[in-house]
């Protein structure tokens, strides 16, 4: 089958392997769409020896069961399916919770992250990450399993300060952010401020319901500020989906006393944490700051369900296999909005 590889640290290429087949517990999937996100930019970036190599990429997965391996109950060839990417040890404290994000024994396990993944024809997945879509385009699907999937847990963390009527600040609307506005505006009652570097960023988060917009610049604190007030008022919650120095200094100077600040981008900024203000301050008191990381399959459940009732549709941009280098390279130069879409 075609496929494109991360074939060693920052090497991306296409590729012709062996078809995997589906071992017990397992299903074979025939990729149908999978999308292209800024992870997976972190992860041709990373160190050697951080993730395994040769690896296919792509841990946004939709596509329709091909065969089934020994074992499978629940599942036949062409069922339609959402890959929900995460595979956690299924037996620590957390996974038997549902917090498979939260696995104590497999930090960062998944499809696309620690074996092979969905940027190929095929791809193995056990069938227990599989869920129905119904008739849903898979084109649709897949974004929800991580762009729509992880700022939808983000907001059920941070649910206790999105009371009605407060502000929320959304860092970035790139793939997640895109979504994260949808998802405000579907399932709270707050004012959202969108703040990107890009106008097209910001005018797609109009479209999308953003109350405010703010372009990032020498002064996003002060125009931010101008909405929601000065310190030590400010947003109620900060969703920032860039994780960068610059955006991480945003979210601390505009988050309220009592606020929470969503660390959700991997940029690799750092977040200063002092118990007394000082000048300029380090964050309010009552502040508290979260690092989610992707969400439970509960979650995707419900954001699946999101998708099909129509509050939640990612604005996408379709690549075919062998453009994916191309997809890759446009969102590394901040040139997708919404979700590159990778079609097999
Ligand atoms: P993306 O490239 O689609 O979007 C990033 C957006 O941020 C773009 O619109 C860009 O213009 C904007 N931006 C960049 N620098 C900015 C700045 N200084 N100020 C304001 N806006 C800025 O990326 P994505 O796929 O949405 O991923 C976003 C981040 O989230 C990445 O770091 C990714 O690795 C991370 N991520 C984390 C998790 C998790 O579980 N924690 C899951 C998925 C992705
Ligand atoms: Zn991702
Ligand atoms: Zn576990």
């Amino acid at each position: 089958m075609r496929a494109v590889r991360m074939s060693a640290p920052g090497v991306l290429e296409q590729v012709e392997v062996p078809t995997p087949t589906a071992g017990p517990g397992d299903v074979l999937l025939r990729v149908s769409a999978v999308g292209a996100c800024h992870s997976d930019l972190h992860i041709l970036d990373a160190p050697a020896g951080m993730y395994p190599t040769p690896m296919i990429l792509g841990h946004e997965i939709a596509g329709t069961v091909d065969t089934v391996g020994a074992g499978v109950t629940g599942w036949s060839p062409g069922d339609r399916a959402a890959v929900y990417g995460i595979i956690g040890c299924g037996r620590c404290r957390a996974c038997l919770r549902g917090l498979e994000n939260q696995c104590r024994v497999v930090p960062v396990g998944g499809i696309g992250l620690s074996r092979d993944g969905g940027l190929a024809e095929h791809v193995v997945v056990p069938a227990s990450r599989l869920l129905h879509v119904g008739d849903m385009e898979l084109e649709q699907a897949a974004p929800l399993t991580d762009a729509g999937l992880t700022p939808y847990h983000a907001v059920e963390l941070a649910r206790p300060n999105l009371r009605p009527g407060t502000t929320c600040v959304v860092i970035g609307i790139g793939g997640l952010g895109h979504m994260a506005v949808q998802i405000l505006v579907a399932t709270t009652a707050v004012r959202i401020i969108a703040v990107d570097t890009s106008v097209a960023a910001l005018d797609l988060a109009t479209r999308l319901g953003a109350h405010h917009v703010v372009q990032a610049g020498p002064d996003t604190v002060e125009k931010i500020r101008a909405h929601v007030g000065p310190a030590p008022d400010g947003a109620d919650v900060v969703l920032d989906f860039v994780g960068a120095d610059p955006t991480l200094a945003t979210a601390r100077q505009v988050v309220a006393t009592g606020g929470r600040v969503m660390l959700v981008g991997l940029a690799g900024g750092t977040l200063p944490v002092r118990p007394v203000a000082d000048e300029p301050p380090t964050l309010p008191l009552e502040t508290s700051v979260e690092i989610p990381f992707w969400g439970t399959r509960a979650e995707l459940q419900e954001v699946i369900a999101l998708g099909r009732l129509g509050l939640l549709q990612a604005d996408v941009q379709i690549f075919p296999l062998d453009r994916a280098p191309e997809a890759y390279d446009l969102l590394r130069r901040g040139e997708i909005h919404g979700r590159a879409v990778i079609v097999p």
